[in-house]
């Protein structure tokens, strides 16, 4: 027997992460490249501060000021019905927020359902919740048939339906009505999570499932604070859903799993929202601009509604990527085979980017 005595099945299993190596571009991991200006870290340090003369007691379990703002935020997508602080839940990232739902939602016995190729810790929150992992497929394109996915729903009978939209790594997003239609299909039997992670860089004109939360009580719509808001070191993940489904998660989760420190933070820096979404506008054009010269390139490229872009293929697609490290441009080895992912970093980061590549495809 093997030493230490971990659970059978973890044996020799690589902890999930990309490689953080110290190169000069890191187009790796979907961060949005803009810091935050002098005026923002001034606040986020005063109210870090504040924590700070607090540490000798717990926090607010019920982060009762960051749930309030959460629910504003998030009131401005919601369409015509607000959300209310008792609909939202946060943790730290929203992989924390994810593997709490499968600890409620999930567990020995029930199913999680998504569909491939997907987000690649999908099946590790399943794994470590002991729920059942089934993959469905996309279309060619990376889209959803909303037919084949509501068939498999009734035939698997999942009790968690993982949707990110936009999808990673491809960018694509969920057609409108497949949120209703995944939603009815599990009833009252599961909840229909769909993860808005790169949620803010969707193109216009494409709905966020916020907008459908009055209308399916299953419905569960997750957020970050790392991407488009530019707040990746601050760990901060949110979801929206009806209140009795953030009631039956404050079951699992460990008290106090939020730290006075990130609530003060987190805090602040949604006081600067439209500071710290202030390049999106400018990354989702720079996104548009990088399909477009790939597609000059003659490469396929995935339609993207996210801050990166999906593109390939290649017959060695490692070497294309030890290439442009090579060249100090780090970007992700990751999706089916042949494809490589970029993200959508500044003008100059852009340029290296592509000038790395046409060296290493020549
Ligand atoms: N969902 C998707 C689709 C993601 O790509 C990521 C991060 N790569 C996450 C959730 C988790 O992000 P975080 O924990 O930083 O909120």
């Amino acid at each position: 027997m093997s030493w230490p005595p971990i659970r059978p099945e973890l044996a020799g299993i690589e902890p999930y992460g990309a490689p953080q190596l110290d190169v000069p571009v890191q187009l790796n991991v979907n961060e949005n490249p803009y810091g935050p200006s002098a005026e923002c870290i001034a606040d986020i340090a005063a109210a870090a501060a504040q924590a700070a003369a607090t540490l000798n007691r717990y926090p607010d379990r019920e982060f009762t000021a960051l749930r309030s703002a959460l629910a504003a935020y998030l009131s401005r997508d919601s369409g015509a019905a607000p959300v209310t602080p008792d609909m939202v839940w946060a943790a730290n990232g929203s992989n924390e927020v994810m593997l709490h739902l499968l600890q409620a939602f999930g567990g020995p016995g029930r199913t999680v359902l998504s569909f491939a190729p997907t987000y690649s810790m999908y099946p590790e929150y399943a794994r470590d919740t002991h729920t059942e992992w089934v993959a469905g497929s996309r279309e060619e394109d990376f889209s959803l048939d909303v037919d084949k996915a509501r068939a498999l729903v009734e035939e698997v009978r999942p009790s968690v339906v993982l949707l990110p939209s936009p999808n990673n790594p491809t960018g694509t997003a969920l057609r409108p009505e497949a949120v209703g239609a995944l939603c009815e299909a599990v009833g009252d039997h599961g909840i229909v999570v769909v993860d808005e992670a790169y949620g803010e860089f969707r193109r216009t004109g494409v709905p966020s499932a916020l907008e459908s939360l009055a209308d399916h009580r299953s419905l569960v719509v997750t957020r970050t604070m790392s991407k488009a808001f530019a707040g990746a070191g601050l760990r901060l993940g949110y979801l929206a859903a009806h209140p009795a489904i953030t009631d039956a998660i404050r079951v699992v989760r460990l008290p106090y799993h939020l730290s006075a420190v990130t609530q003060a933070v987190a805090l602040a820096a949604l006081e600067h929202a439209p500071e710290l979404l202030g390049k999106v506008d400018e990354l989702r054009a720079e996104r548009d601009r990088v399909v477009d010269w790939l597609r000059t390139r003659g490469h396929e490229v995935a339609e993207s509604d996210a801050n990166y872009v999906l593109f390939g293929r290649f017959a060695d697609r490692h070497a294309v990527w030890q290439g442009l490290l090579d060249r100090g441009v780090l970007i992700r080895e990751v999706g089916p085979d042949g494809w490589l992912r970029v993200s959508i970093g500044t003008p100059d980061e852009m340029t290296a980017f592509k000038n790395a590549l046409v060296e290493v495809t020549a």
